[in-house]
C-alpha cells in the first residue's frame, strides 16, 4: 500500500518489544482455506466513491480491500460449523437443528425459552411491539440505531441513561457501558413506574466505543428494577465480549471463566434479543429469549407473522446449527483473548501514533474520533463520513461512520441528532484478518491523519426515511 509496510510493522515489534518479559500468544487457530484480496488503484477508487455518494455502505465490496465496515455476519465459520451445516435438518418443523440452538441458548444465556430470529432486528421487532405500550418510555444504555428504531416504531421515547463519561471520546473508565443509576431513578420519579416500557440494556455499547457494562452495575440494575416492578431485557449481541472485560477488569472475577461470566450477567435479567451475527461467528441469525411464559407464547405467536414458524424464525436449519456450534466456540476463553488481542493490538498501533481514538479501546472495534481528527469540519458536515470517505481513497479500507449520520433526526421536531460522540468506526471481523492488515490499516489511518488539514467534508444529497445511514449520499464540499 504505503510501500513502508515493512519498515513500519518492525518499528512496531521494537516498540512493543520494549516490554520486559514479553511473550507473544497467538490465535487459537489455523488457516485451512483461503480468500483472495482485490485491491483496485486509487484512480478506480476514486470513481468507485463518487459512485457510492461517498457512503461506505453503497460500495461494490470488490472494490474494498480490507473490509472493516462491520464485524456483522463477517466473520470467519469454523471447520466444524462448516460441517454442521451440512448435515443439517431442513425440516419446515421441529428441525433438529433448532433443538440444538435452544439448547446453546439455554446452557450458555441461561434463558428458558427461545424463538429464532432472521436477525438481530427480527428479534427487536418482536419485542418491543410486545413490550412498548405507545406513550411508554425504554431507558438504555446508549442508543443503538436498529434498537431504537423498532422502539420509535412501536410508540415508544427512548432515554439514554448510560454514565456521562461514555459521552466523552478521551475519558478513560474500566465500564463506559454503564447504567447511570440516578438518571433511570430520576426519569422512574418523573414519569412514574408504569410508563416506563422496560430498562433496554446493551452488553458493550457499540455506539460508545464497544464499552462494557460492569457486573456490579447490572446486579443494582436488577435490584432497582425490582424495586419498581420494571422489566430488564439484555442486548446480547456482544455479550460474550462484554463478559471479557469483567474478567480483566472486575474485581473477583480473574479466575472465573467467560462462560460463567456470561451466564451469571444474564441472570440478572429477564430476556433478550440478540444479534448472532456478531459474537456467534455466523453470516446470518438472531434469537430472541425470555424467562416469563406469558410474554414466550405471545412471541412465539407473533413470530410466525413476521419471521416464520417458531421452530426456524426465518433462518434454515443450517443456519440454526451454525449458530449453535458458534455459541460454544464463542465463550472459550482463548478464543475472546485473540478476538479482543487483535482489536487492541490496532488500538494501541493507533495510540502509539497519538492518533486520536476513543479510549480505552472497546471489544471489536476502534473508533477513529472524528472531531478531532477535523476539528475545522463542522458535525453538520459530517465529519465521520469524511474520514470514511478519506480512508477508502488512500488505501481501500471500508469503514462506518458512527455520528451525526447514524443518529439521525428527532421524530418530533425532525431536527439531526448531534451525538457528541462523532466517529469512524473500524470494525474488526472474528478470525478473518491478521495481524500485517492491522499494520496496513493503521499505516493508512496515520497517511489520512497527516494529510488531515486539507481535508474538506460532506453535504447530504440524499437523505432516506429511516436509519438514513444505510442509504444516505453525499457530495464533497
Ligand atoms: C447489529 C446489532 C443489532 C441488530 O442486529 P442485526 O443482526 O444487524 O439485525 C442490535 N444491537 C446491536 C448492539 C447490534 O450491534
Amino acid at each position: 500500500m504505503s510501500g513502508n509496510g515493512a519498515f513500519m510493522t518492525s518499528r512496531t515489534l521494537q516498540t512493543i518489544g520494549q516490554q520486559v518479559g514479553r511473550r507473544s500468544w497467538a490465535e487459537p487457530w489455523k488457516i485451512k482455506m483461503v480468500e483472495p484480496l482485490r485491491m483496485i488503484s486509487r484512480e478506480e477508487r476514486e470513481v468507485a466513491l463518487n459512485e457510492a455518494g461517498y457512503n461506505t455502505f453503497l460500495l461494490r465490496s470488490d472494490d474494498v480491500y480490507i473490509d472493516l465496515l462491520t464485524d456483522s455476519g463477517t466473520s470467519a465459520m469454523s471447520d466444524r460449523q462448516w460441517a454442521g451445516m451440512m448435515v443439517a435438518d431442513e425440516a419446515y418443523a421441529g428441525s433438529r437443528n433448532f433443538y440444538h440452538l435452544e439448547e446453546a441458548v439455554h446452557r450458555y444465556y441461561g434463558y428458558q425459552f427461545v424463538i429464532p430470529t432472521h436477525q438481530g432486528r427480527g428479534a427487536e421487532h418482536l419485542i418491543s411491539r410486545v413490550a412498548i405500550e405507545p406513550g411508554q418510555f425504554v431507558p438504555g444504555n446508549m442508543y443503538f440505531t436498529t434498537t431504537r428504531h423498532h422502539q420509535e416504531l412501536a410508540g415508544g421515547t427512548f432515554v439514554d441513561v448510560i454514565i456521562d463519561e461514555a459521552h466523552d471520546a478521551a475519558v478513560i473508565h474500566p465500564f463506559k457501558g454503564n447504567v447511570d443509576l440516578d438518571k433511570l431513578e430520576a426519569l422512574i420519579a418523573r414519569e412514574g413506574a408504569a410508563r416506563i416500557a422496560y430498562v433496554s440494556l446493551a452488553g458493550t455499547v457499540n455506539m460508545a466505543g464497544g464499552q462494557p457494562v460492569s457486573m456490579a452495575n447490572v446486579k443494582a440494575l436488577r435490584a432497582l428494577c425490582d424495586r419498581h416492578g420494571i422489566k430488564l431485557y439484555l442486548d446480547a449481541t456482544r455479550m460474550v465480549e462484554n463478559a471479557f472485560f469483567i474478567q480483566e477488569r472486575e474485581e473477583g472475577y480473574a479466575d472465573r471463566s467467560i462462560a460463567a461470566i456470561l451466564f451469571e450477567f444474564c441472570g440478572y435479567t429477564d430476556g433478550a434479543w440478540m444479534s448472532a451475527k456478531k459474537d456467534s461467528l455466523v453470516n446470518i441469525g438472531g434469537w430472541l429469549a425470555i424467562n416469563d411464559p406469558v410474554m414466550f407464547e405471545e412471541l412465539r405467536n407473533l413470530v410466525v407473522v413476521f419471521e416464520g414458524l417458531h421452530t426456524y424464525g426465518g433462518l434454515a436449519g443450517r443456519d440454526m446449527e451454525a449458530i449453535a456450534i458458534g455459541i460454544a466456540e464463542s465463550v472459550q476463553d482463548d478464543h475472546v483473548r485473540s478476538r479482543i488481542g487483535q482489536v487492541r493490538y490496532l488500538g494501541d498501533l493507533l495510540n502509539i501514533w497519538r492518533i486520536p481514538i476513543v479510549q480505552p479501546v472497546g471489544g471489536h472495534a476502534v473508533f477513529l474520533d472524528a472531531r478531532e481528527f477535523y476539528p475545522h469540519v463542522p458535525q453538520v458536515e459530517f465529519p465521520a463520513q469524511t474520514l470514511a470517505a478519506e480512508l477508502y481513497l488512500d488505501s481501500g479500507i471500508r469503514s462506518m461512520e458512527r455520528g451525526v449520520a447514524s443518529a439521525g433526526r428527532d421524530a418530533a421536531t425532525g431536527n439531526h441528532h448531534f451525538p457528541r460522540l462523532e466517529l469512524t468506526r473500524l470494525a474488526i471481523p472474528r478470525r478473518v484478518y491478521t495481524q500485517a492488515h492491522m499494520d496496513v490499516v493503521a499505516e493508512s489511518v496515520r497517511a489520512v491523519y497527516q494529510a488531515r488539514a486539507e481535508t474538506r467534508g460532506l453535504r447530504m444529497v440524499y437523505e432516506p426515511k429511516y436509519l438514513r445511514f444505510f442509504q444516505a449520499k453525499f457530495e464533497r464540499l
